[in-house]
């Protein structure tokens, strides 16, 4: 018997060849490197060795989108279809991707000058420097456009910051880190390539993380750092720079939500293969099966939102408001599939050698960073209603 697909209604079908190879070539890589690994990882909350952060950047996921790197033509169908496959393996493992080729090299290549795109993409595409992401901050999450107290004070030719960052992915290993700080003669969020070297830069990691385990997230303090001028983001002028980062971003953690759920869904639908109760395979029970089926209804009717969604920034007409809509929508399926089939497995659902409850656990991460669902939600609601209600 033949288990049928996870992408039930063929999505996949409509890559290129060239698309499908990498995609397999990926598949292969994950099932050799990360997968043998990865709760292992996890359950020690470490970071994935140099190796894998290499391996990746060898077969182009950080260069994807950007002029200065890309290896190979691609469409935002296609990225998407890569966090799909990393977040179905493991979710940390997709986090880093996102960070790396969509946070930071998103920051550079959205709102830095030629130069700085010439000079920074090409060594964060080889994975010669990891990069990190500073937005959040202690005192203000959902609301750093009108909340963030990291200031960036111009002096002569450099800029003096000083603040507080929180949750910041990789920032005590990284090598950069891409600080968003407010500018304090004009108010305004500018964002600025910080090397990690630099005095008064600190950052400590955040202990007992229950989800994400694999990533590590930093507290970071900001004494009297100085950054040149050349280090600022030239095109960044206001959060709009910022946002237009997320934006990018967004809907390829919509894909990888989905990928998360997978991950978790190919480990009951196996498992209800080989577990017996009341003399036969758990599969055969009629609610067990209902549990699968509609697993995979979420799962099929996510990937037909986010293929258009994708389809839509290819084609130049997403706005905010469509990426948001899938990111709050995966997401919540996400939630409910995860459940679902951590439940199929009874007690060893909540046991690790069984695997499923790393997804259950990573779900709550992705379901709350780059915008909550309430976030998400008030974003289309403001463009069904002409309402901003956040604010
Ligand atoms: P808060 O903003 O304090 O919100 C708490 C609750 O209140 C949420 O449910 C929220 O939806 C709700 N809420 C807030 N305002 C409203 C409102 N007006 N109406 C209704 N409900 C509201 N940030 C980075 O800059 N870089 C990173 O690399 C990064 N990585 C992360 C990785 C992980 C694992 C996590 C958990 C977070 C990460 N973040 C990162 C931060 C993430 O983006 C924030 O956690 C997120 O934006 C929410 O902010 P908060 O946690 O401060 O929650």
């Amino acid at each position: 018997f033949e288990p049928i697909p996870s992408d039930f209604y063929g999505f996949e079908n409509a890559l290129s060849d060239q698309e499908k190879q990498t995609i397999v070539a990926l598949r292969e890589f994950l099932e050799a490197e990360v997968r043998p690994i990865m709760n292992d990882l996890w359950m020690n909350a470490e970071f994935f060795p140099r190796h894998i952060v290499t391996g990746l950047a060898d077969l182009g996921l950080f260069g994807q989108p950007w002029e200065e790197t890309r290896q190979f033509e691609n469409s935002a169908v296609f990225r998407g279809w890569i966090a799909l496959e990393l977040a179905r393996v493991d979710a940390s493992v997709a986090t880093l991707v996102g960070m790396q080729n969509g946070l930071v090299m998103g920051s550079i290549a959205v709102a830095g000058s030629p130069e700085q795109r010439a000079e920074w993409l090409p060594k964060f595409a080889s994975g010669e420097l990891l990069g990190a992401f500073g937005l959040t901050e202690p005192l203000s999450g959902s609301d750093t456009a009108q909340g963030l107290q990291t200031v960036a004070k111009r002096d002569g030719d450099n800029w003096i910051i000083n603040g507080a960052k929180r949750w910041i992915g990789n920032g005590s290993i990284s090598d950069v880190t891409i600080v968003w700080a407010r500018d304090a003669d004009d108010n305004q969020v500018k964002g600025f390539i910080v090397p990690t070297s630099t005095p008064g830069y600190s950052a400590k990691r955040i202990e007992n993380k229950q989800a994400l385990r694999i990533v590590q997230n930093a507290d970071i303090v900001l004494t009297d750092v100085v950054v040149p001028e050349s280090n600022r983001l030239q095109g960044s002028k206001s959060f709009r720079e910022t946002a237009a980062v997320l934006r990018l971003t967004r809907a390829e953690v919509a894909w990888a939500a989905i990928g998360n759920s997978i991950g978790a869904y190919e480990a009951a639908v196996k498992y209800a293969g080989e577990r017996i109760q009341f003399g036969k395979p758990i599969g055969s029970h009629q609610l067990i099966q209902e549990l699968l089926a509609k697993s995979l209804g979420n799962i099929t009717a996510s990937i037909g939102l986010v293929t258009r969604v994708s389809a839509m920034l290819d084609e130049g007409t997403q706005r905010d408001e469509h990426s948001s809509l899938a990111k709050e929508y995966t997401t919540s399926r996400m939630r409910e599939t995860v459940a679902w089939c951590r439940e199929l497995f009874g007690g060893n659902g909540i046991v690790m050698d069984y695997g499923v409850v790393k997804y259950f656990a990573d779900a709550e991460a992705i379901y709350s960073y780059e915008g909550t669902r309430e976030m998400n939600t008030l974003i289309v609601g403001r463009a069904i209603t002409g309402k901003a209600a956040f604010v």
